[in-house]
């Protein structure tokens, strides 16, 4: 039987690499549904759509088709996996995300990836919404002033400008964003484990979700 571990918390968390990398060495798929949220929001501002405007957005999402692959994600048959990661693509998916339209629209894709196996389902609202009924949830979080110093690093080192007190200021806005919007506000969902990995490396915070999981999956055979 296929089973679903969600991974939700604020951006800068760590959530992506851990993720990414406890999908990996449970041998099962990782699903970044955050990046479902930046290909959705990107195609809809290049189109233009204002959020507000429900009669056009609804229009736009029938005619979006999302397709996921295991590195990467295509909008209509184009490869947007690169293009999604800016600070503007960042700014962008938490406004349109919280568009109760563009939720609903997500939410069946979301639901979906379980049919094509056992998956780690990394976001905001998978453990709560879109998978209440996961096998082990997480909640991943760090103060901000860790998120930014990471984000500051990550960009250096990708040779991209960087300003930390910016970074610091924009993942502010963003948690005041995605846990302020009405629909499927960022938070704790029931029965998951809270993990701060502010102190943590990320081998840590690897090995702490596998065991988790490994653990749960074990209980269950006994
Ligand atoms: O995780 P990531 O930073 O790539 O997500 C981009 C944005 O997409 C978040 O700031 C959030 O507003 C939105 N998102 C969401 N629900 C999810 C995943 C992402 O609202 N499950």
């Amino acid at each position: 039987m296929n089973y679903v571990v969600t991974i939700d918390g604020p951006a800068g968390a760590g959530k992506s690499s851990v993720a990414r990398r406890a999908a990996v060495e449970l041998g099962i798929k990782y699903l970044d549904t955050g990046a479902i949220y930046r290909a959705i929001a990107l195609i809809l501002a290049k189109s233009e759509i204002n959020p507000d405007n429900e009669d056009f957005l609804s229009e736009a999402l029938s005619e979006i088709k999302i397709e996921l692959k295991q590195n990467s994600v295509l909008v209509n048959g184009f490869d947007v996996s690169g293009e999604i990661r800016t600070p503007e693509v960042d700014e962008l998916a938490s406004v349109y995300s919280a568009v109760p339209l563009v939720r609903k629209a997500l939410l069946s894709l979301q639901k979906d990836q379980k049919n094509y196996g056992s998956l780690i389902a990394e976001g905001r609202d998978e453990g709560s919404v879109v998978f209440p009924d996961a096998k082990v949830k997480f909640f991943l979080t760090a103060s901000p002033e860790a998120r930014a110093k990471r984000r500051y690093l990550e960009r250096i080192s990708k040779g991209q400008e960087a300003d930390y007190d910016e970074i610091l200021s924009a993942i502010k806005n963003r948690d005041l964003n995605d846990s302020t919007r009405k629909l499927s506000p960022l938070s704790v969902p029931d029965g998951a484990i809270y993990l701060d990995t502010s102190d943590l490396t990320e081998d840590e915070a690897v090995n702490f979700i596998v065991n988790h999981v490994k653990e749960a999956l074990s209980n269950e055979t006994k």
